[in-house]
């Protein structure tokens, strides 16, 4: 059926857009006329500064170049830009580009225009609302913004969304885009289970407000719909109270199984009683440490090097509870008792206080440092995958113990979520196990990077021979057959909706999804 589907689409494409192929053919930078006339086109900018600025990513692996990007001053112009696309018979393809994190070309757009979202921010004021009311605690948040911006202005009235990503210099609309996962995951769900309601430019320019309530399809085709059904411009968040401060708790372990089993037991005390947030990763080297900007004493850090030179691997919990001065005289009682029958090494724990946007906000500081040593702008051949736990142990036997621990580049974290916090109608798609783990191997690199990509290859290749069940995150594919495996079940929604939403493909042409909409192609 959705193969039917793409050939008839294809058909119909290619009929309507053959002059276009004709201009692509001749490799020329073109767009329409109508578009030059256009009151936006004084916004567009075709020079190689602008166009090469454009066809690069965080992930530093690929380069693709547009044929203009758009500085937007208002949303009118993004609806009148793909509404031009939309009505032209020589149609464009469109991306978003928040911060550009992406890792492989995912905000980028072959011979296409590029939406440099964050110049909204430049002639408007930051466009974020907080509403207070006792009964009704959001924030209406344009899709530009930063989630660090979000924090801070959210704080100034007491209140914080629930769920965040390890990183806060990600755009609302990038993350909303993807999922949004992070300690908090396990106890709020996702970033994308906690939004209300969204306006979204559709690939026809139109702009529609959508909720659970109103144009529901939409709301949930975009909520993790990679960029595929419209673009983001508004998020209603949903905010909580904020929390003062934070008793950050790490914990460390020799034996996988323990470290697994206190983890998938932490975040199952998801009742306000148990910790705010949970994660894990692995030490396979004093360095992996001193990422935590960890203070274990030298006599701790001795006890940690014999470890590490007898397992090669040891694992790292790292749990959070939030607390603010009505708390504070009762936190470091509540910590001990969740402590009280775990199984990490006896004295191999650390307990420090930290406030609440420091500890948010902490990845921030390991970027300037990275900054400073020049090791930001590098390739990144990251690889992300959320692993069902009936596997994760044959995971760890094969894939950290012989993998993972002679590597020593870049963190690799590893913690449990449970599937009841992901709301299934939603384009984001996760394994189907109740409980599944988030794998994130963090690699970068200076110059040979193919060496990671061929480690991630057979880190993957490896899941696949042993059956062991597991969903990219920030996915990415080349063929269709591979997106029809990752969507599985939800595929066919997938395609319905984005014969709805974007019936010509023109948006987030660089996901590679519709790839036979011959404006995607490469
Ligand atoms: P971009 O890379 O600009 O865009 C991503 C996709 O979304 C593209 O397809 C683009 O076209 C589309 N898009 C962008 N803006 C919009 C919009 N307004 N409306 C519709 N579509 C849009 N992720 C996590 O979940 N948790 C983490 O802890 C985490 N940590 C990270 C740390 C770092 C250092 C980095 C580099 C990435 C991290 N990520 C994490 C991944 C991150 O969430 C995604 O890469 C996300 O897409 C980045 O947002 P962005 O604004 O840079 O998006």
């Amino acid at each position: 059926m959705p193969r039917r589907f793409s050939l008839s689409f294809f058909f119909i494409a290619t009929f309507v857009i053959s002059p276009f192929i004709s201009v692509v053919g001749q490799q020329r930078p073109w767009l329409p006329q109508e578009l030059q006339e256009l009151d936006l086109a004084e916004r567009l900018r075709f020079d190689k500064n602008a166009t090469t600025m454009a066809s690069t990513d965080y992930g530093h692996l690929i380069q693709v170049l547009p044929t203009a990007v758009l500085y937007p001053s208002s949303v009118q112009d993004i609806t009148d830009l793909v509404k031009s696309s939309f009505s032209s018979h020589l149609p464009f393809s469109i991306a978003a580009r928040g911060q550009a994190h992406s890792l492989k070309g995912q905000a980028m757009a072959h011979n296409g225009v590029v939406i440099q979202m964050g110049s909204l921010n430049q002639t408007h004021e930051i466009r974020i609302n907080v509403s207070s009311s006792p009964l009704d605690f959001y924030a209406d948040v344009d899709g530009e913004q930063l989630w660090i911006d979000v924090l801070m202005a959210t704080l100034r009235h007491g209140l914080s969304p629930p769920s965040w990503t390890d990183y806060l210099y990600l755009s609302v609309g990038g993350t909303l885009s993807n999922a949004g996962i992070s300690g908090q995951t396990f106890l709020h769900g996702p970033q994308i289970s906690n939004v209300y309601e969204l306006d979204v430019v559709t690939g026809k320019g139109e702009i529609v407000t959508c909720s659970k309530q109103l144009n529901s399809e939409l709301f949930y085709a975009v909520l993790g719909g990679l960029g595929q059904f419209g673009i983001i411009t508004r998020a209603r968040i949903a905010l909580h109270p904020a929390p003062q401060k934070v008793k950050w708790t790490q914990l460390l372990y020799e034996d996988f199984s323990a470290f697994t089993r206190d983890q998938e037991y932490l975040i199952s005390l998801n009742n306000g009683k148990g910790f705010d947030y949970v994660e894990g990763s692995l030490i396979r080297d004093e360095s992996d440490l001193d990422e935590w900007s960890s203070s274990f004493s030298e006599k701790d850090r001795e006890k940690i090097r014999s470890l590490l030179d007898k397992n090669h691997l040891i694992y790292h919990i790292e749990a959070a509870k939030y607390y603010d001065n009505v708390t504070a005289p009762i936190v470091d009682k509540e910590v001990d008792s969740l402590l009280e029958g775990l199984s990490f090494i006896p004295g191999l724990s650390l307990k420090s206080d930290t406030s609440y946007v420091g500890f948010l906000n902490r990845v921030h500081d390991a970027e300037l440092k990275l900054r400073r040593m020049g090791l930001w702008e590098v390739h990144h051949p990251w690889l992300n995958i959320l692993v069902a736990k009936s596997r994760i142990s044959d995971f760890n036997e094969e894939v950290f113990k012989n993998f993972e621990r002679k590597s020593t580049t870049g963190l690799v974290f590893i913690y449990p979520m449970s599937r009841n916090k992901w709301d299934e109608r939603m384009s984001a798609v996760i394994p189907e196990e109740d409980v599944f783990y988030n794998v994130f191997f963090l690699r970068a690199a200076k110059n040979d990077w193919e060496y990671l990509e061929d480690q991630n290859k057979k880190i993957l290749s490896f899941c696949v021979k042993a059956g062991i069940k597991f969903k990219h995150y920030l996915p990415h594919y080349t063929t269709n057959n591979e997106w029809v495996d990752h969507f599985g079940h939800k595929w066919n929604k997938f395609v319905e909706r984005k014969k709805s939403f974007d019936p010509k493909g023109l948006l987030s042409p660089g996901q590679k999804i519709f790839t036979f909409m011959p404006w995607q192609r490469k």
